[in-house]
């Protein structure tokens, strides 16, 4: 696939949270941080970023109280995938993954997702919502959406969800076994979600659940940069909290993510 651009699209949606709403506010937030002139847009693998029309900013999606969020997301996901560019996606909560890579889905039939997070979010369904966004990787993997799905930083496993995973086939890369950045291989097209409550405490405030014992912004940083892939084809980042930041500094972690991401797919 000869990729020359990348698609951006916010999905400001925050309702499936469980315990703090604000996640809705940070797409322009990321954005921002991103284009902030306090540093260039230069990917440290050498993609420069900033270069007209390398990347096509779909902007923010638009929900109305009285729609399905859900058909909307993965319908626009699938309009911008039709250019046949990788597509990233700024959240909103985490939720909003199972649409997004319904979209994915429907484009790649062999796809593998590659999972950073604090918390598996495996759980069957969560304070009887079964679209929360403690639940994205137990839908997506019921309705075999992706064929392989690997969890990085992961220090909130519980028995529920073990089981869970087990069902499923996630392997699962528990923070208590970390040592060091490694390389993941994958044989298909890849997916990246990142929720920024991978990330330890210290490097992203900004999160609705503080977990600390997590990656830091270097380590994340190394796994991506080390992936293998035939084609990473979409990514998103999500559970960036607003109101929980301190001096943006989550904000420009999210934004150094993006920069990351994209410039490995641009890469690849
Ligand atoms: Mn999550
Ligand atoms: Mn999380």
């Amino acid at each position: 696939m000869l990729v020359s651009s990348i698609s951006l699209l916010g999905v400001p949606h925050d309702a499936h949270s469980t315990f703090l709403r604000g996640t809705a506010q940070a797409p322009p937030l990321i954005r921002k941080a991103f284009w902030n002139p306090s540093t260039n847009t230069c990917s440290e693998l050498g993609v420069e970023l900033g270069t007209a029309g390398l990347i096509d900013d779909l902007g923010d999606m638009a929900f109305s109280p009285d729609e399905d969020a859900w058909p909307a997301i993965t319908g626009r996901v699938n309009q911008a995938l039709a250019t046949g560019q990788p597509l990233i996606c700024l959240g909103g909560d985490h939720a909003i993954t199972h649409p997004i890579v319904e979209g994915l889905a429907s484009r790649y039939d062999r796809l593998s997702i590659l999972h950073f997070d604090a918390h598996p979010d495996l759980y069957d369904e969560m304070e009887g919502d079964r679209r929360s966004h403690a639940c994205p990787f137990a839908r997506i993997m019921e309705a075999q959406l992706a064929q392989r799905l690997v969890q990085v930083g992961i220090r909130g496993m519980n028995t529920h969800q073990r089981e869970q995973a087990q069902k499923h086939n996630v392997e699962v890369h528990d923070m208590k076994d970390w040592e060091r950045p490694f390389t993941l291989k994958f044989d298909s097209p890849l997916y990246i979600s990142f929720d920024m409550d991978a990330l330890d405490p210290a490097f992203a405030p900004g999160v609705s659940h503080h977990e600390p014992g997590g990656l830091s912004t270097r380590e994340a940083i190394a796994m991506i940069h080390r992936i293998e892939a035939p084609a990473i084809v979409g990514a998103d980042i999500v559970e960036y909290n607003p109101t929980r930041d301190l001096n943006g500094v989550t904000a420009m972690a999210a934004g150094k993510l993006f920069k990351e991401i994209a410039g490995k797919m641009l890469q690849s």
